[in-house]
């Protein structure tokens, strides 16, 4: 991949994303992203592009990834080109590193997890890394290699919630960019793979809403095109749990796909006609494109969904 970037020749038009990371199979709270972005996309005639974020190998479930593109086939959600591995790219995450390394803003971290927990500060997000090792000068050699952040406050208006801002270094952080076992961290790998395939519009949920600061300010050092943002309410169970792989949320099923799209449907806002339900699974996403209106998303941060 070639920096800095200068233009958008051959990428006019709407370009959507899916990511999911292949550590277990898609659950409702996926699918409902999923579904967003894919009708976002295909009512403005623009593509829908999947990229299988699988950097973080000890996460990674062997079975994973085949079952997620069985789930999104039967839910007719089909993408357009090949899906972008993340593994397949490690040179562009090497090149972007490179880059930021050139101008000064790498450094060395040591701190192990406990020192972590013991020095961080609260943030609104979390907890914030207060810096500790600036200015030491600590050789790269198998440790993390962190991004140092200035003080400056970065603004979005993001189309799901709103006006959102944060002030990096006091809220954020200095943030790894590889881990000390060498993999590549999520901001790092997403800011560039938003780039190389073009993405106009990310949706996702809103539990990424500050990992859209951490991205925003990589992507001005890298001089990359920005996209705008969609943040979506999550969904979460009757104890306000998120639906999530480590919440052990259930699979959706293949054989269900009907009832999974309408779900999803009513719960985005879409008030979908009841006899929908006991349509095809092409007759429903054909419903959701002609009718999709991103407006009518609840503007919460949690969606309840009860019986599955
Ligand atoms: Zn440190």
């Amino acid at each position: 991949m070639e920096f800095p970037f200068v233009g958008s020749s051959s990428q006019a038009g709407y370009r959507g994303r899916f990511a999911p990371t292949p550590s277990g199979p898609l659950h409702l709270g996926s699918l409902l992203t999923a579904l967003a972005s894919y009708l976002q996309a295909r009512q403005q005639k623009g593509r829908w592009l999947l990229r299988i974020d699988d950097l973080d190998r000890p996460r990674i479930a062997a079975d994973a990834e085949g079952r997620i593109l069985r789930q999104l086939e039967a839910h007719g959600l089909l993408w357009d080109d090949p899906p972008r591995r993340q593994s397949d790219h490690l040179p562009d995450y090497h090149a972007a590193l490179d880059r930021l390394r050139a101008q000064g803003l790498i450094y060395a971290c040591a701190c192990t997890r406990a020192q972590l927990m013991q020095q961080s500060l609260p943030g609104p997000d979390g907890l914030v890394y207060n810096g500790h090792c600036r200015g030491l000068g600590l050789p790269e050699e198998g440790l993390a290699l962190r991004l140092r952040v200035p003080t400056e406050r970065l603004q979005i208006i993001d189309a799901g919630q709103g006006g959102q801002s944060r002030q990096l270094e006091r809220e954020l952080g200095d943030f790894v960019l590889r881990r000390r076992d060498g993999i590549f961290g999520y901001q790092l790998a997403c800011a560039v793979d938003e780039h190389a395939q073009g993405i106009t519009e990310v949706v996702r949920g809103v539990d990424l809403l500050s990992s859209t600061f951490f991205q925003l300010h990589l992507m001005h050092r890298l001089r990359l095109r920005v996209p705008s943002y969609r943040h979506l309410p999550l969904l979460t169970d009757t104890g306000d749990r998120k639906l999530s792989k480590q919440n052990h949320a259930v699979a959706i099923e293949e054989s269900q796909a009907s009832h999974n799209l309408s779900l999803c449907l009513e719960l985005l806002g879409q008030n979908p006609p009841p006899a929908l339900k006991r349509a095809s699974v092409t007759e429903i996403v054909a419903w959701g494109i002609t009718h999709w209106s991103a407006e009518r998303i609840p503007k919460r941060h949690s969606l309840v969904v009860g019986s599955l």
